[in-house]
Order: structure tokens, then sequence, then C-alpha cells
């Protein structure tokens, strides 16, 4: 519902924001009486309430007041192809018919497996499990297993899922303390925690000789926001590789996204084992552990009784591999294999960051809308040293501290109501825009006109 020009008037973002969004307010309201904050993910806490999504197709979400919105935050990067994609929901549809989860193995975890050995280079063999976070928890038992070493080199902010042992140094400065209260210290006793782009601190970690294995976001923290510099990959896997360590790449986020075989194939560097999830179910729930044969053999029973209870490594979880997320990772990386939705993607992302850009600087404010493949972040009164100084579409920034000091959380709330305000919705954490293969030239032309109404408006209430 938008309100007339005339109704506008006088009215704040907030207000107008409240307005439009009677129904979000009220199941607000009901939700926070059951649920902590009302919330079931903390990245959508949002002043004054968050936005309560309704249906979703192609490019777009309409939330519970009928707003319609171009959806740069599709199921948290999950939805690839965008909502209702017609192979993935026939796929589903076919699936549901036949049953959701038997609990006995099926052959669509065959086909997805080798699709992702056919697309992912050090994919050799693959297991199946339920979230990016367990993936990372599995891969990791599996180097210790491999090595018989214990500890983990883990880089600060680097971001793995919300488990105790990754959950450190991960989100927002200080990032030398736990992310979460509650969390385990007797967890991170196995974490050496290394600096942002530091092949010496991986170095030094590694002569100690007790690491089993590196793990990283090979894109840099927050997959890519703040990105790994020019070399650093190179050189942890030459290290890695000298030292006999098990290189983890954690593409949760960025597999089949930058490319078909996701960052290795864009960068040429082979980790020994990686993560994948989110557009691995095309919006199912679905995450996996691939790579060498010989690694992933920990996970083999071999018959023998003392090695397969001892020294095997046991995995587990109701929801690995179900046939209901598999039915549409098959779908879906059967269209994702030949690389051309991503190259369509990224060219897309590069005119709206260009976009976005020309905005900024028309509207005189400090700020930069950055990022790589198919992302943009915003950073608007942005207190970056190198602004002006870097090329401003992609960040050079090595400061791992400007990550969370880009943008204070007052201001990015009201930037992000702005934006759905003018019929944009880039989830609400972050300013931070996924472009999925259902987003057009035309929507991409009129987020840039959104993001121009949405900066006067923001100049206008004096927030920037
Ligand atoms: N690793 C990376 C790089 C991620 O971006 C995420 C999720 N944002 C995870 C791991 C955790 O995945 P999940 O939320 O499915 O546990």
């Amino acid at each position: 519902m938008t309100l007339e020009p005339d109704k506008q008037l006088g009215m704040t973002i907030e207000e107008e924001y409240t307005a439009t969004h009677s129904k979000s307010q009220g199941l607000y309201r009901r939700a926070k009486e059951v649920i902590p904050s009302g919330l079931v993910h903390d990245v959508r806490h949002m002043i004054p309430f968050p936005v309560y999504m309704d249906r979703g197709a192609g490019s777009k979400v309409w939330d519970v007041d009928g707003n319609e919105y171009i959806d740069y935050h599709p199921g948290h990067g999950t939805y690839i192809l965008g909502y209702r994609n017609p192979a993935i929901v026939e796929a589903i549809k076919k699936q549901l018919d036949k049953g959701i989860e038997f609990g006995s193995c099926n052959e669509l975890e065959i086909r997805a497996a080798e699709l992702v050995v056919e697309m992912i280079p050090c994919a050799e063999q693959v297991r199946f499990i339920g979230s990016g976070a367990e993936a990372n928890m599995l891969a990791i038992r599996i180097a210790r297993a491999y090595t018989g070493k214990d500890k983990v080199i883990k880089f600060r902010g680097h971001w793995h899922g919300a488990f105790d042992g990754a959950g450190f140094a991960a989100v927002s400065a200080p990032f030398d303390v736990p992310y979460s209260a509650g969390t385990s210290k007797e967890a991170f006793k196995d974490v050496l925690l290394a600096n942002h782009n530091s092949s010496e601190d991986v170095r030094r970690f590694a002569e100690r000789g007790d690491v089993a294995c590196v793990i990283m976001e090979p894109t840099g923290a927050h997959h890519g926001m703040m990105p790994n510099r020019l070399g650093f990959i190179e050189e942890v896997r030459q290290i890695t590789k000298e030292m006999g360590i098990v290189l983890i790449w954690d593409e949760v986020m960025t597999n089949f996204k930058l490319a078909a075989g996701g960052a290795q194939e864009v960068t040429g560097v082979i980790p020994d084992l990686v993560t994948l999830g989110k557009s691995l179910g095309c919006g199912m729930v679905v995450a996996a552990v691939a790579g060498r044969k010989q690694i992933m053999q920990q996970l083999a029973f071999t018959g023998d009784k003392r090695h397969d209870r001892y020294q095997r490594v046991r995995s587990q979880g109701t929801h690995s591999g179900t046939p209901i997320a598999l039915a549409a990772t098959v779908a879906g990386l059967e269209i994702l294999k030949s690389g051309e939705v991503q190259a369509r993607m990224n060219r897309l992302t590069g005119v709206l960051r260009k976009g976005l850009n020309e905005q900024i600087k028309k509207h005189n404010v400090r700020g930069c809308a950055y990022g790589d493949y198919s992302i943009v972040r915003i950073f608007l009164n942005h207190n970056c040293p190198y602004l002006g100084k870097c090329d401003v579409e992609h960040c050079s920034n090595p400061d791992l501290e400007m990550l969370d000091a880009g943008m204070e959380a007052s201001l990015r709330s009201k930037v992000i109501l702005a934006l759905l305000l003018n019929g944009i919705n880039c989830g609400l954490g972050l300013v931070e825009l996924f472009v999925s293969g259902a987003i057009t030239e035309q929507d991409i032309k009129k987020t840039v006109e959104a993001f121009d109404r949405s900066l006067a408006r923001l100049k206008a209430e004096k927030v920037l």
C-alpha cells in the first residue's frame, strides 16, 4: 500500500513505513508474545518492526499489506533462480507427491552428488547435510580425523555458521570475543585465530605442528564484504600443501553464484574440502561437504570393527539430504551447470553497482556500493579512509574493523526503510543486495531510480 504524495507530506520515513505496514506491525506485536523479540533470525531485527512477507514470484516479493518489492534478499541468498522458478517448482511438486523424507536411501542423492562432482573442481565425493553450519562442523571433524590433529586456523571476520567452534571472531568488532553469550570457552581452545589476510599468521600457526585444517571464506570475510587481498588464497594453499594441513573453503554463500564451479573455477585455486549450502538447494534446506576422495573416505565404513568404531567420522542428521530438497538441487544444478545464468547475474550486478554509485555521487553523499560477482553492499555516510582513493566498486580496504564501522545501525535501519518504501527489499540486517537469476534489466533500472528517490528522501530528512 503506497500513500499518495499529499498524504506523505510531513511524514518521516518511519511514520510512513508504519502507516503502510499496519499488518506487519500487528503480526510483530503478536509474535513478541510467543517468540523472543518476535524474531526467528537475529538479522531480521529492525526498528520500528520487521516487514512480514507473504509470497514471492520471480524477482518480486509481496508483504502481508500487499506492498510489492524487487527482492534482493531472496531467502538469505538461497533462491539463486528467484522465487517459483518453474523447473524447481515442478521438481518439488513431483517429489511432494512421492514423499518428503523416507529415512532411507534415494536416487536423488546420487544424481545431486554427481552434479556437484561435475561442477566443483575439488569435489570427488560429496556428503549432504542439513545446514551450512553443520557442513562446516563436519568438514572440520573430517580434517581432524584425517590428520590426527586438533587445531583449526580460522580468520578474523570470516563467518562459518552459528556453532560454538566457529562463532569466534566472526560477526562484529571486537573480533576477539565469542560472538554470542552462552558459547563455551572450551569450544575455542582449539581455534587459532589468524588476522584478516595474514598468510604470515597461517605459517606461524602451521609451524606448531598440531594443525588439522585452515577454514576460510575464499572471497573474504562475509562473502567478500571485506575481500581477501590478491595472492592471499594462493599463499594459504601453498602453506597448507607444504605442511599437510587440510584446506577447507567455506563456499556456503558463494557456491554456484560466482560461476558454475564457484570460487574454485574463478580463481583456479583448489582446496581439499569445500562446504556448500544456500544456492545448492535453490531455496530448499540442504548443505554439503565435498572434496578429495582420500579425505572424504574418513566417513566410509571399512568393515574393520576397530577402525569403524574409533577412527571413522560419524555423520547423521534427520534432514541430511532430504529428497524434497535434493529434488530442487538436481533441477537447479541442471540449470546452473552451464554457468550462463551466473554470467548474466554478474553482468547485471556490475550495471547495478555502477548505477548506485552514480546516484551516491549525484546526491553528494560519502559512500559506496561495492562488491564482486552478484552481490552489492552499500555503505553511506561512510568513514572509510580509502574512499576516494579506491575504484569504489571493488573494495581494497585492508581494515577489517570497517566491516562494522561502515554504517551506523540506526542509519542502516532508515536506509532499509527508505528502500522498502521505494519498492526495494534488501533484507533487514545489512544494506546488502543479492542479485538472483530472476532479476531483469528492467528491475535494475527501477532499482537505481528507487535508490535515487531513497537518497533524496534520506537527505530531506537529514539522515544523510
Ligand atoms: N558459511 C557462510 C560463508 C555463510 O554465509 C553461512 C550463512 N550465512 C554459513 C556458513 C552458515 O550456513 P547456515 O546458516 O545454513 O548454517
